[in-house]
């Protein structure tokens, strides 16, 4: 493709087995996308069930960090796991599969966890002080350990939705644990590729990516922050451990304060140079109680969510992406080397 004047690449997205439309125009701004800046639900007046003194309008607590002294499912936590009222799924319901005509269906058996980052409404991710970051990811890693723990799961996602445009309800900073009886096939490119080079795309993208830079946002002494070569969101972004690790739950205290800064780095950059936003946070990583499937490395994509998905998607799967992940990552790298903190 060198040498000729294209309008936009389709890029193979290895990951996901899929395609990507890429346009190589430059000239669009984050301003002339058309999802218009923020849409956070941030200015949602009224009654917070995740702010601190409404403990009782949630469900019980599983885990709570407070001073032991404190009495549970009441005031005095700095991060509180509820189970989600308004889940799809519950453990109630038995795990049934059947067929009816030709047609399958199985019960909604699963588990779906609300993990409150902070007790103050106001208080988002990125605002909290690192040590604060960390013991939020902290909370996560320690779920996902005790519900593998549950045979019954395999597939257990983290996942944060912020701001309307992402599918927030409440505004309150909150990340999600959906944990299910089956796997989702969404990593199917880069389990092949495991099984046909006996290598780890991922751990192969990284070292490309650290070598070419083209793509790459910032990197510490065990992480890696880049936009991946075929992104299907607008300014999507991966941070990856360097070191090969299929599974969240390896993820090392001693790492995560380091990880706690390069996510810091990353979402204060985002919400800066895109007005904002509102975005997905996604913790990928291998599935559970299953027996080995090579391919998998975990890592957070953090996916802004400035277009709106159209026909194209619809009819053929394919992600449209307006900005090329290459003039993201520049921008990005920009902003955050510009800041002092
Ligand atoms: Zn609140
Ligand atoms: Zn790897």
């Amino acid at each position: 493709l060198e040498g000729v004047l294209i309008l936009s690449e389709i890029r193979k997205d290895l990951v996901r087995d899929n395609w990507v439309v890429i346009a190589t125009d430059r000239a669009v701004k984050p301003s002339n996308l058309p999802v218009p800046a923020l849409g956070s639900a941030k200015k949602a007046a009224g009654f917070c069930p995740f702010c601190e003194g409404n403990e009782k309008f949630t469900p019980p607590e599983i885990l709570a960090l407070r001073p032991s002294d404190l009495p549970s499912n009441d005031t005095g936590w700095s991060v509180r796991v509820v189970p989600n009222k308004f889940s799809a799924y519950g453990m109630d319901t038995p795990l049934i599969r059947e067929s009816v005509d030709m047609y399958t269906r199985q019960s909604g058996f699963g588990s779906h966890e609300v993990v409150i980052e902070s007790p103050e409404h106001d208080q988002e991710l990125h605002f909290q002080p690192l040590e604060k970051i960390a013991s939020v990811i902290g909370v996560l890693r320690d779920r996902y350990l005790q519900i593998a723990g549950d045979e019954r799961f395999k597939f257990i996602q983290i996942y944060k939705n912020r701001g309307l445009f992402a599918g927030a309800s409440l505004s309150h900073s909150h990340c999600q644990i959906i944990s299910l009886p089956y796997v989702p096939d969404q990593f199917k490119g880069a389990v092949n590729y495991a099984s046909e080079n006996s290598r780890c795309l991922f751990c192969d993208m990284i070292e490309l990516e650290i070598r070419k830079k083209e793509r790459l946002i910032l990197e510490t002494d065990n992480f890696v922050v880049v936009c991946p070569y075929a992104p299907r969101f607008t300014y999507e972004t991966w941070i990856l451990p360097k070191n090969h690790q299929e599974n969240f739950g390896e993820l090392d205290d001693s790492k995560s304060l380091e990880l706690s800064q390069a996510l810091k780095k990353l979402l204060v950059s985002i919400v800066d140079t895109l007005d904002d936003p509102s975005y997905n946070l996604v913790v990928h990583t291998a599935p559970v109680n299953v027996p080995h499937v090579p391919g998998y490395h975990w890592f957070i994509e953090v996916s802004p969510r400035l277009i709106v998905q159209s026909g194209v998607e619809v009819a053929t799967g394919y992600f449209m992406n307006p900005i090329s992940p290459e003039w993201a990552a520049e921008t990005l790298r920009k902003n955050i080397l510009n800041r002092k903190d």
